[in-house]
């Protein structure tokens, strides 16, 4: 059974032993980690985790493992490199016709996967007015940028006056034309996605608005995350979904086909599955790429095309974000094609294409 809902946010480890979702021995090695790494359990999270079960997906998620303090050396403080493409304070361009901006490092629960693990947190605010304008004379100078992606930490943790303002200025900008908001909030806090959020996000201009949730287990999908996202789309915004492959979470067929229906009849788009980023502490939640390309061959037999999401690596470095697989066709020394269908059969395929048809 869940346990009764605490009536705060969880931050310590006194905070989880008194929930009763940590032995009361666990205590020092909970602190260790608190030491390094943040810790936020709102309500709606606590609520969904089974006490008496060590492997739960939800707490394994949310609450420290002493594991976190094992670092790979292959892992990275900046795993997919934000540092290396950031022109300006708060700016991130991978490409050209995005730029991603960090408005706050605060979020309204702390993973323990988190990929920006080691610049998130309480007490590490929100970018200044100084750097926002910053970022905005950049992004004003680049008519390239079609698009602005918002995010952080969680930019939907900023005020309903905040957001309305950030909107107003970036849907100022004539080139930026897609607004797209990352957040785990619907889900960490359904009760803060309000009408004057949504009205926030979607009042006075005509650019298309994305908000695009994080979410990585069917069990976050309750009643109340799913009227959260009733209150975006029915506002206006579109939404699509990003979860994490993780480890002893979601790295079963079973649990990752519920996931991907939950979000298709929540109205939000299956669009990314991310492999894990080489965050530091992360190698216990990680899963290798064959075992998840495997899941995704399962996915395919199982989900149609409305309810897959795209398999995807970040490359560390800075190097961009790519899908990885599973493959499905292979060249032949001939010059055809096998192609796999979705039971895994090769079938062979050759291009038929008219020899003296030139490309206009
Ligand atoms: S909500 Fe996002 S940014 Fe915040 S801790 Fe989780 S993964 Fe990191």
């Amino acid at each position: 059974m869940s346990s009764p809902r605490p009536a705060r946010t969880l931050k310590s480890p006194d905070d989880l032993i008194a929930a009763g979702l940590v032995a009361p021995w666990r205590r020092g090695e909970l602190a260790a980690v608190a030491a390094r790494y943040a810790i936020a359990l709102t309500p709606a999270v606590a609520r969904l985790i089974e006490k008496g079960d060590p492997a739960d997906p939800i707490a394994r998620q949310y609450v420290p493992d002493a594991r976190e303090l094992i670092h790979d050396p292959g892992e990275d403080p900046d795993p997919i490199g934000d540092a290396l493409k950031s022109p300006v304070r708060g700016v991130v361009r991978r490409y050209r016709d995005r730029a991603l901006v960090k408005l706050v490092s605060v979020c309204a629960v702390y993973c323990r996967f988190c990929f920006r693990r080691e610049m998130v947190g309480p007490g590490a605010g929100a970018l200044s007015e100084t750097d926002f304008a910053a970022a905005l004379d950049y992004i004003r100078a680049r008519p390239e940028i079609w698009e602005v992606v918002l995010t952080g930490g969680d930019p939907l943790a900023l005020s309903a006056r905040r957001l309305a303002e950030t909107t107003r200025a970036l849907a100022a900008i004539p080139h930026v034309k897609v607004l797209r908001w990352h957040t785990r909030l619907p889900v960490a806090a359904p009760e803060r996605v309000t009408k004057a959020m949504t009205e926030a996000l979607t009042r006075g201009h005509d650019k298309t608005v994305f908000v695009a949730l994080h979410a990585n287990h069917p069990r976050e999908l309750t009643q109340p995350a799913r009227a959260a996202c009733r209150r975006l789309i029915d506002g206006g915004v579109a939404m699509v979904s990003q979860s994490v492959l993780l480890r002893g979470v979601n790295d079963d067929a079973d649990t990752l086909e519920a996931l991907m229906r939950a979000f298709v009849e929540t109205r939000v788009k299956p669009y990314y599955l991310h492999h894990g980023d080489l965050a530091p502490g992360t190698a216990h939640l990680r899963t290798s790429i064959a075992e998840g390309q495997a899941l995704m061959a399962e996915l395919r037999r199982r989900l149609s095309g409305l309810a897959l999401p795209t398999y995807s690596l970040d490359i560390p470095g800075a190097h961009g974000k790519v899908p990885i697989g599973p493959a499905y066709i292979a060249r032949r020394p001939d010059g055809g094609y096998d192609v796999a269908d979705p039971e895994g059969i090769a079938r062979r395929y050759e291009d038929r294409v008219a020899k003296d048809e030139t490309r206009r």
